[in-house]
């Protein structure tokens, strides 16, 4: 039989109706601060998703017993970071609406800012857990308070103190330091401390937004990136630590700052595909161990 044209993420091709999640991508990088490119992430990891197989030997666990559907890309305003974020927004509410599970794939990093402003209205007391090489706590970036050098800033204005829990971070200026010591959880450098926050947000079993900013992990494995940043943590590494936080109510994630035309060997891209299918395999685990 002949069928649509269509590209899915690899094993995201549920209907509508009975998925359980939703994935949908912010092709957008217009306030990129250094290297542009991330608007084509959503793109490529859909198409690069294929090289894959959808069974995960980390997990014993299978794409195809999750039911997610793949709502493709959103088509953003590039000149209106604020125009292209209440598209996003209002994409995770409805999402949020029918009671299923955003996946959000950027895109910069200020796309996360729309996903958490829809998150934060369904779930006052949302929490934020932060993986990224970069602190994003930035009050502006050369004048623009929407910038990915400032996304955990605005997001802080919607969930307040204590409830952004960072790790991995090992790049920012002296006043992002000096406000996360006294506004937000910040791990320097790799995932000390994961393990205990995790413990607490299971027992406490608040809502959690999950976001991750690929730069976290080491430029020799993932250089597809605008600001790459060196020192970082190794894939196996972020695996554990995906897992460790899939366990808590994770309400709503993102994947973001793939750039693949700045690794043209792909191996970027492979690193991206996988990390998303992890994810989407550790937080169906996750939630049908909480059903
Ligand atoms: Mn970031
Ligand atoms: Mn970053």
């Amino acid at each position: 039989m002949l069928r649509k044209n269509i590209e899915t993420f690899l094993g995201c091709d549920a209907e509508y109706r009975p998925a359980s999640m939703v994935l949908f991508g912010a092709p957008f990088d217009s306030t990129t601060s250094f290297r542009p490119g991330a608007r084509f992430g959503p793109s490529a990891i859909r198409h690069e998703s294929f090289g894959l197989e959808t069974y995960s030997p980390y997990q014993d666990a299978d794409l195809t017993d999750c039911e997610v559907f793949d709502s493709g890309d959103l088509e953003l305003c590039f000149g209106s970071s604020e125009t292209a974020l209440v598209d996003i927004e209002s994409r995770a509410a409805e999402i949020l609406r029918d009671g299923k599970f955003p996946l959000l794939l950027g895109g910069e990093h200020l796309v996360t800012l729309g996903a958490v402003r829809a998150a934060v209205k369904k779930w006052p007391d949302l929490h934020i857990v932060h993986f990224d090489a970069h602190a994003d706590l930035r009050d502006d970036y050369l004048g623009a308070r929407l910038s990915h050098a400032c996304v955990l800033r605005r997001c802080h204005e919607l969930v307040g103190d204590g409830h952004i829990h960072q790790f991995c971070i090992r790049s920012g200026d002296r006043e992002e330091f000096r406000f996360a010591a006294e506004h937000t959880d910040l791990h320097k450098f790799d995932f000390s401390g994961l393990e205990e926050l995790c413990g607490w947000l299971v027992r406490t079993d608040v809502p959690v937004y999950f976001t991750i900013d690929l730069d976290c992990l080491d430029p020799a494995c993932f250089p597809g990136t605008g600001t790459p940043e060196s020192g970082g943590v190794n894939f196996l590494q972020l695996l554990d630590a995906i897992r460790k936080v899939s366990a808590a109510r994770v309400v709503a994630a993102d994947v973001n700052e793939l750039a693949p035309m700045l690794d043209p060997t792909g191996a970027s891209t492979a690193v991206a595909c996988k990390v998303v299918r992890e994810l989407i395999l550790a937080l169906c685990h996750g939630n049908t161990k909480r059903k």
